[in-house]
């Protein structure tokens, strides 16, 4: 039998992720489509079936909550008792969206920099969002990672791709002391990532993001890809047995983005595939915008 190569992606019933499951398929792949919701989940998994694509199959995941996760390791453990690819995909905006916006054809003229604007103002942070943001984007990518290592140490060439952001980039924090702390994954530990957002959550409350030198505007969402990131540094360098990398899609038309995103689906989706899909004993630890290596 040849070999074939088993990947998880999580938040895979739409946008990035869906189409994730469609290009990993599409190389042979078989995919564990993953959605906290079992019936978006498994729709999702029909369209591909229709598509032609009969190595997908549907497990449910919400990488928030602890005894779904080790349900989802239980699952891979006795069906496939390895992981060869994990693509940590599901993510909350990290703000609401004020009513029912949607990116209409006579705003688009706009550039990106006046599409990122329309957004903010049609969308709505609170401290509330900031946790939930952090507890998913970071926490829960972590934590899947986390329940999923052993497997991933199974295969003789594991991977982890992290959907990141170029929101996550260091230059956006204004405190030149958390961007060298952020940057100095020599030094840097889980724990004391728990601590900067724990700061983080503080600074919030006391309505101190811009005097500590945070990013101002979709705040918790930049601070939680920069916690993704700093994380997917350290697990590569503490794992060099795995490839541990991080790809920003591009400003992609999803629901996330209220479809005002300059990219398609698969556009985005195929920056993220193609680091998943990088060749053998290739960059770990690294960083890819529009699929190509570039710095944090
Ligand atoms: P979508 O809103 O289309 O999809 C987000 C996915 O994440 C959905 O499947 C959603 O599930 C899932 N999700 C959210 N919370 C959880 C949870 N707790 N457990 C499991 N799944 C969850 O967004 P995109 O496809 O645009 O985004 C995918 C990734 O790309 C994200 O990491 C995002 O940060 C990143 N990205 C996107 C950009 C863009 O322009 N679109 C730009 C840069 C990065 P459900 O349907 O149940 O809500």
């Amino acid at each position: 039998i040849a070999f074939v190569r088993i990947a998880v992606v999580t938040g895979g019933n739409k946008g990035i992720g869906l189409e994730v499951c469609r290009q990993l398929a599409s190389n042979g792949i078989t995919v564990v489509l993953t959605a906290r919701n079992e019936k978006r989940g498994t729709e999702a998994v029909e369209k591909l079936t229709r598509l032609g694509f009969s190595d997908v199959i549907f497990h449910q995941l919400d990488i928030t909550d602890a005894s779904s996760i080790a349900g989802l390791a239980e699952f891979l453990k006795s069906r496939f008792g390895r992981l060869d690819i994990l693509v940590n995909n599901a993510a909350f905006g990290g703000a609401e969206p004020v009513g029912n916006p949607s990116f209409s054809p006579e705003l688009s003229g706009m550039d990106p920099a006046q599409r990122i604007e329309w957004m903010l103002q049609n969308s709505r942070e609170t401290y509330d969002t900031a946790v939930k943001c952090l507890q998913t984007n970071y926490y829960g990518a972590k934590h899947v990672t986390e329940a999923l290592l052993s497997l991933l140490q199974s295969s003789s060439d594991g991977r982890v791709v992290n959907v990141s952001s170029s929101y996550g980039l260091l230059r956006l924090f204004g405190s030149e002391e958390l961007k060298q702390e952020l940057n100095n994954v020599e030094n840097l530990t889980e724990e004391r990532l728990d601590e900067v957002l724990t700061k983080f959550l503080k600074d919030y409350e006391a309505g101190a993001l811009e005097s500590q030198g945070w990013p101002t505007t979709l705040s918790a969402y930049k601070v939680a890809k920069a916690a993704m990131n700093a994380y997917s540094r350290i697990m590569a360098r503490r794992h060099p047995e795995l490839r541990v990398n991080c790809s920003h899609p591009g400003y992609v038309k999803t629901d996330f983005s209220l479809n005002s995103g300059l990219l398609s689906p698969e556009e985005g989706a195929a920056n993220v595939t193609k680091v998943a899909l990088l060749p053998a004993g290739g960059p770990t630890g690294s960083y890819f915008t529009s699929g190509e290596e570039a710095l944090f």
